[in-house]
């Protein structure tokens, strides 16, 4: 097996992982296994893991200099670093933040578990107050839809309060774009739903971190909550891994045309992508991120226009969710716990189909 340290990220993504004993398939195999032989080694798969997910974890670990624990989803994972903190907590979320971890947070304080503080994650001075008396920093950038971002460099290197742990959900950037872990993380993580699966046909999250307690207490969580990745989707998530470098590159390419495009269309109210000159961050993003990503998203006039166009593309499929290969288009609004969200917003996912193609379907349903 190659080792990551000698390689682009591009490279380590295609070969990490792999078996390396003469005779061994070349790919890390589908072992479905809940237990194996005694009396050596490992016993059960839900303590023990499986070589499959170990195969993954392999490669996402290498990706980022750290060690990667695999969940069910991404919320799953989400859920492990939650279960880390203490009765009577206090947790800084970003405004726009993903829902399923808004709530998340929100049923644990209704419950009195811990309490919930939530900032623009623009607002830096914010975040390094927060540091000081906060036990969770919750970071998500860029954000999920609104695209926001957050100063890591100047958050990661803040003085934080005793134990306090900074995580930033990495979904958006990938470890391609952008490596929290390298600007003063405790943890990243990913819901590998999105990028890492890439096909739509998965659910799974990662943690990554490089502190050695932190690891061991994510994965007796995962091990007692039981929020272990599934065999066959470690292995299609691994698959996926082989060509996220590929997919990443079209389809941020394809989405830096679509956003100068859709600036520009007089059908649309406004544009948001971090790789637009004219985004509120956008030095901060061309500093911080290696690429800007594939997550457009522009602002029609009401949810009734958004609803048409939405329906009336063609190729573009009207589906939630992001970072595939098939582009997909939602109106967030009108997702559950997103209401507060412009009710004209479309958060467009940018596949990798031919550009133009795209582009013709877009301008055809905004004309219609
Ligand atoms: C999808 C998503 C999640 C949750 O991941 P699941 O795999 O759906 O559980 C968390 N954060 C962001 C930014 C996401 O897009």
């Amino acid at each position: 097996m190659s080792k990551r340290r000698e390689l682009d990220p591009r490279s380590w993504l295609v070969s990490g992982g792999r078996p390396s004993s003469p005779g061994d398939p070349l790919n890390a195999p589908l072992a479905p296994a809940s237990n194996y032989q005694l009396p050596a080694g490992r016993s059960y798969a839900r303590s023990g893991g499986t070589p499959t997910w170990e195969a993954l974890e392999a490669v996402l670990g290498g990706l980022e200099s750290a060690r990667a624990i695999s969940f069910a989803s991404g919320m799953a994972a989400a859920a492990a670093v939650f279960d880390l903190l203490k009765p009577g907590a206090t947790v800084v979320l970003p405004d726009d933040c993903y829902h399923g971890v808004s709530a998340l947070a929100a049923g644990r304080a209704a419950a009195g578990a811990l309490s919930v503080e939530r900032h623009a994650v623009s607002d830096t001075e914010a975040w390094l107050g927060a540091a000081t008396r906060a036990d969770l920093l919750w970071l998500e950038s860029p954000t999920n839809p609104l695209l926001s971002i957050a100063d890591l460099r100047a958050i990661g290197a803040a003085p934080r309060s005793e134990g306090c742990l900074l995580v930033v959900d990495n979904t958006f950037a990938t470890p391609l774009n952008q490596q929290p872990l390298d600007v003063g993380a405790d943890i990243s993580m990913q819901s590998a739903t999105k990028f890492i699966g890439g096909h739509s046909d998965l659910l799974g999250g990662v943690l990554t971190t490089r502190r050695d307690e932190l690891f061991d207490a994510l994965v007796e969580s995962r091990t007692l909550l039981g929020a272990t990745p599934g065999t066959l989707e470690a292995y299609l998530a691994l698959r996926g891994l082989r060509t996220m470098a590929l997919r990443l590159e079209t389809a941020q390419a394809s989405a830096g045309v679509l956003a100068e495009r859709l600036a520009e269309h007089p059908r649309v109210v406004r544009t948001r992508y971090p790789g637009l000159a004219s985004h509120p961050q956008h030095a901060l993003a061309a500093d911080q991120l290696g690429g800007f990503g594939s997550l457009v998203s522009f602002d029609v006039e009401s949810a009734g226009e958004g609803d048409r166009v939405c329906a009336a593309l063609r190729l573009i499929q009207h589906a939630t969710s992001l970072g595939a290969v098939e582009s997909t288009i939602e109106r967030r609004a009108a997702v559950h716990g997103q209401e507060h969200l412009p009710p004209g917003l479309l958060r467009l996912s940018v596949g990798i189909e031919a550009v133009e193609d795209l582009w013709t379907d877009l301008d055809s349903a905004l004309e219609a």
